[in-house]
C-alpha cells in the first residue's frame, strides 16, 4: 500500500497546533510533534525503501511542511533539519543509521554555521585532525537546531589533508568534549533548540566521514541546498499561508458596534485590498514553489536557479505577508488572540538562515550573468 504522506501530515499538524502555543511561550521543544511524526512514519520520509523508508520525493516532503508550519513554524523547522541531514545520511552515510533513521529511532540535523565564518556556511574554519584511526574535532558551531535533542549532527569541518573547503562528519550526540553552550531564547522559533555548540578535541572514528576528505563543499551544494532550500521555503510559505487565512478570518469577524452598515473590518475597501495582496503573494510564490519540484524531477537546466530562487521568493513572500496581517489586524495584532504575532516573528528566520535571502540575490544575479557564484 502506497504511504499516504498528507494523512500522515494532517495527524501530525493536529498534534502541532495543541503544542504550538506552549512551546512558543515556554521555548520548549516540540517533543509531542516530532514523536507524532515518528509514529506517523514521517521521520522515515526521505529514507529508501531497502533500509524500510517511504523513499517519498522531495515534493512530498515539502507538502508535510508546509502544512506543519501552518500549526507550528518550530516543528516544521526541527522536521526540515532533520530532513537535510537525511539526505546527507542516505547518500553517505552508514547502513545502520540509515536503517535507525528509517525505524524512527534518529533525528537528524546540520552543525554546519560556525562562529567564524557565520552564514558563509561554505567555509568551516574548524578543524579536523587526524589520529590513528580516530579523527579529533575542535570547532565553534554558532547555531544547531535540535542541538539538545537530535541523535547525531551532520557536522562540516576543514578537512584533514589539503585545499578544499570542507570534509563532512556524522558526530553523535552527547560525545564526550561537545558543549551546548547555552539554551535557545530566540525572537521566532522558539522551539526549535537551535543553540550553539562547542567541540573541543571530541574523538570519532574516522569511519564517520561522510564522502572523501575534502568532498564537503560539494556534498553542501549537490545534496544538501536543494532539500533546505527547498523545505526551508516550504516552512516560509506555511506561515504565509496561515497568516493569510488568520488575516482573512479577523478581518470578516470584527465589527464596529456604532455602525448599523457596512460594520465589519472588511467591509473596507483597504482592508480588503491588503488581504487580496497578501493571497496573490503567497500564491504566486506557491506556483514558483510546484515549478521548482516540476525542474528538479524533471532534471531541467533551470532547476538550480529555481532552487536559489524559492527560498528567497518564499522568505521575502512571508515576511511581506506578515507585515501586511500585523497592518490589517490592527492593535489586535500585538495580542496573541488573533494568532499573527507567533506566525509575524516566525517568518523572521527565513531570511537570515544561510544561504540567507541577501547572499541568494547575490548568487541568482551571479547566475543570470554568468558569473561564477564562488570566488
Ligand atoms: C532559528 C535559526 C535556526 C538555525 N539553525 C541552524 C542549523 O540547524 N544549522 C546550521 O548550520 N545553522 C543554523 N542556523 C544559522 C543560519 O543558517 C545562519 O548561519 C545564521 O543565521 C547567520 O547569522 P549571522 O548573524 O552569523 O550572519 P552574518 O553572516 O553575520 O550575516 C549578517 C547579514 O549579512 C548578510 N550577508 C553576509 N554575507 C553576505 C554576502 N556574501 N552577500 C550579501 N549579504 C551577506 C546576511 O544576509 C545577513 O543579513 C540557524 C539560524 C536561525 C536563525
Amino acid at each position: 500500500m502506497t504511504y499516504d504522506f498528507h494523512a500522515a501530515a494532517e495527524a501530525v499538524a493536529d498534534v502541532a497546533r495543541e503544542h504550538a502555543g506552549a512551546v512558543d511561550a515556554n521555548a520548549s521543544f516540540p517533543t509531542a510533534t516530532v514523536e507524532a511524526a515518528r509514529q506517523h512514519g514521517l521521520l522515515a520520509l526521505l529514507s529508501k525503501p531497502d533500509v524500510g523508508g517511504h523513499g517519498a520525493p522531495l515534493r512530498a516532503a515539502a507538502h508535510v511542511i508546509e502544512r506543519i508550519a501552518r500549526e507550528c513554524g518550530s516543528s516544521a523547522m526541527v522536521l526540515t533539519m532533520h530532513y537535510s541531514g537525511t539526505t546527507v545520511i542516505e547518500a553517505h552515510g552508514d547502513l545502520a543509521t540509515r536503517r535507525d533513521i528509517a525505524a524512527g529511532r534518529h533525528l537528524s540535523t546540520l552543525a554546519f554555521s560556525e562562529a567564524g565564518s557565520r552564514s558563509h556556511f561554505w567555509a568551516p574554519v574548524s578543524t579536523a585532525t587526524k589520529k590513528g584511526d580516530r579523527v579529533v574535532l575542535d570547532a565553534e558551531k554558532s547555531w544547531i537546531t535540535s542541538a539538545n535533542h537530535a541523535t547525531a549532527f551532520v557536522w562540516s569541518s576543514k578537512p584533514t589533508a589539503g585545499n578544499e573547503a570542507s570534509t563532512l562528519w556524522l558526530v553523535p550526540n552527547k560525545q564526550k568534549g561537545l558543549t551546548v553552550a547555552r539554551p535557545f531564547d530566540g525572537l521566532g522559533l522558539r522551539g526549535n533548540d537551535s543553540a550553539p555548540v562547542t567541540a573541543s578535541g571530541v574523538e570519532i572514528s574516522n569511519k564517520n566521514r561522510l564522502g572523501d576528505d575534502g568532498a564537503g563543499f560539494g556534498i553542501m551544494m549537490g545534496t544538501v541546498l536543494p532539500t533546505f532550500s527547498c523545505l526551508i521555503a516550504s516552512g516560509a510559505l506555511g506561515l504565509a499561508e496561515a497568516l493569510v487565512q488568520k488575516t482573512a478570518a479577523h478581518a470578516s469577524g470584527q465589527k464596529y458596534a456604532h455602525l448599523a452598515t457596512q460594520n465589519a473590518l472588511a467591509d473596507l475597501p483597504t482592508i480588503r485590498a491588503y488581504v487580496a495582496k497578501m493571497r496573490i503573494q503567497v500564491d504566486m510564490a506557491k506556483g514558483l514553489w510546484n515549478d521548482t519540484f516540476t525542474a528538479l524531477e524533471e532534471g531541467r537546466a533551470d532547476a538550480g536557479l529555481r532552487v536559489l530562487e524559492v527560498k528567497a521568493a518564499a522568505a521575502d513572500t512571508a515576511a511581506q505577508v506578515a507585515d501586511l496581517a500585523m497592518r490589517v489586524c490592527g492593535g489586535m495584532a500585538f495580542r496573541k488572540d488573533v494568532g499573527v504575532e507567533r506566525l509575524f516573528r516566525d517568518t523572521r528566520a527565513s531570511l537570515v538562515m544561510a544561504p540567507t535571502s541577501d547572499q541568494l540575490y547575490d548568487f541568482i544575479g551571479k547566475a543570470i550573468c554568468g558569473m561564477p557564484l564562488f570566488g
